[in-house]
């Protein structure tokens, strides 16, 4: 074990009120099931699962009810036991009806689980399959089938694993409390996927506002030889992958290109606690652990979640919302959707729902830019948003895609720095999407 006392940064980034205060100190609770869940079957990046139950069929709690269909995809299972309601387009979080399966709670009985394994002699093929079937997908927001990620093209020469513990968007607190509850899962976890990968180095990035997770951790790792816990500075991105990489390791992940390029594969802290589960407990990935928090939650909780649970009964269970709530977002303040329509379900990635009053919500007035650059210095990419905002205003694709509009992680930096209360991130994620589908056509024409 190997804790390395240098604090690392990079340049740029803002440091939000955190209000990881109202979380931190709460032990996750688990929330009882629900009367029904809506299971969306694209829960991950890539194609939708294909359904293999239809209405009035009978489901148990771990269950598989969606199947992947293709290479980029991931199975679904039930979290409750009950009937089949329907199979039809529901409220998303993400703000579009998706295809999803609708089941009525019937009564609770055991999980069906997959057969527990050793971690100590599993073999890699073992680890990547199981992964697989539990229908593991990337916890940290982006949702990618993390069997895929513990198979790379056999050209990539992949020599280290990094854990992303930073979580560094304000108010959850969902990573921080499974590495203080679970450490020993959470490393578990981490040494599994290196087996995967025929990987000897793992490193755990930490921000130096969690001492306690740098403590469980440093102690839990005397066990797990090759695994460093590495502190870095507490500010907004660092847990951005390319960000913690260069933080870690010192190299620079190139524009436009992954991770893998330059020999390393990153995790989240509750994929690799997932991942444990599933292989020493034969868990399916059935919950999701969040936090519920803002000042507008009557009790702000973390909480392990049966994924599928709208977010009305979540909210419920927290004591409800007061009278001063004007939004409500899953995820983070920085990064996360605001939502709409509370019959949307908790996914297999939801880290958190923010219930929030005016006291935490900018909503100031738009006004023309002042030109203080202030943007440009904040972006930790380098790059110039207050152009690449204006040229996807005015259309100027050609423009945006010089400026490398495609490189923005869509971090909400620039947007929460300005001054000008312009809307930067929401223009600049727009033009992205018209230059990403500009160069498919070209590609295709
Ligand atoms: S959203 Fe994009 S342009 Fe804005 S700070 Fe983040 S990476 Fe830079
Ligand atoms: S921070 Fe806002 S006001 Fe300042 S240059 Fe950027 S867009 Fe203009």
């Amino acid at each position: 074990m190997k804790v390395l006392n240098k604090i690392r940064s990079f340049s740029g980034g803002v440091h939000p009120n955190e209000y990881k205060y109202l979380t931190e100190n709460l032990a996750f609770e688990t929330m009882p099931s629900p009367k029904q869940i809506i299971l969306p079957l694209s829960q991950h990046i890539g194609k939708s699962a294909k359904a293999l139950v239809t209405k009035k069929d009978l489901v148990k709690t771990g269950s598989l009810v969606a199947v992947e269909e293709g290479f980029v995809s991931a199975p679904i299972h039930s979290s409750i036991s009950g009937t089949v309601k329907l199979i039809e387009n529901e409220a998303n979080v993400s703000g579009f009806p998706k295809e999803a399966i609708v089941i009525d709670l019937t009564e609770e009985n055991d999980i069906k689980k997959f057969p527990a394994l050793d971690p100590k002699t599993i073999k890699a093929e073992e680890i990547r399959e199981r992964v697989k079937v539990a229908g593991i997908v990337g916890q940290g927001g982006a949702a990618f089938p993390t069997f895929i990620k513990l198979t790379p093209p056999k050209d990539k020469v992949i020599d280290h694993v990094i854990l992303n513990g930073c979580e560094c968007e304000p108010y959850l607190t969902r990573d921080y409390r499974l590495m203080i509850e679970n450490p020993v899962k959470v490393l578990t976890g981490l040494s599994l996927i290196m087996k995967a990968l025929n990987v000897s180095k793992g490193a755990i990035g930490i921000e130096d506002n969690k001492p306690e997770a740098i403590k469980k951790l440093s102690t839990a790792a005397l066990v797990f030889p090759n695994i460093s816990i590495e502190v870095v500075q507490t500010k907004y991105p660092q847990g951005a992958e390319k960000i913690l990489i260069k933080a870690i390791l010192n190299r620079e992940v190139p524009p436009g290109k992954l991770p893998l390029d330059v020999g390393v594969v990153i995790q989240n802290i509750g994929t690799a606690v997932a991942i444990c589960d599933a292989v020493v407990e034969g868990m399916p990935l059935i919950h999701a652990p969040l936090t519920v928090s803002g000042l507008g939650i009557n009790n702000p909780k973390n909480l392990i979640v049966p994924i599928g649970t709208q977010l009305r009964d979540v909210l419920e269970y927290c004591g409800g919302v007061n009278e001063n709530v004007v939004k409500i977002v899953v995820g983070g303040p920085m990064m996360g959707v605001t939502q709409y329509d509370f019959s949307a379900p908790i996914m297999k990635a939801t880290s958190g729902i923010l219930v929030l009053t005016k006291e935490e919500v900018n909503e100031h007035q738009e006004t023309p830019c002042l030109k203080c650059g202030k943007c440009i210095e904040a972006c930790p990419l380098g790059l110039v948003p207050t152009k690449l905002a204006r040229y996807s205003q005015l259309d100027k694709l050609e423009e945006a895609e010089a400026l490398d509009i495609t490189v923005c992680m869509e971090c909400g930096t620039c947007a929460y720095t300005c001054p000008a209360n312009i809307p930067l991130v929401q223009w600049i994620r727009l033009g992205k999407q018209k230059v990403l589908k500009m160069q498919r056509e070209i590609n295709i024409g």
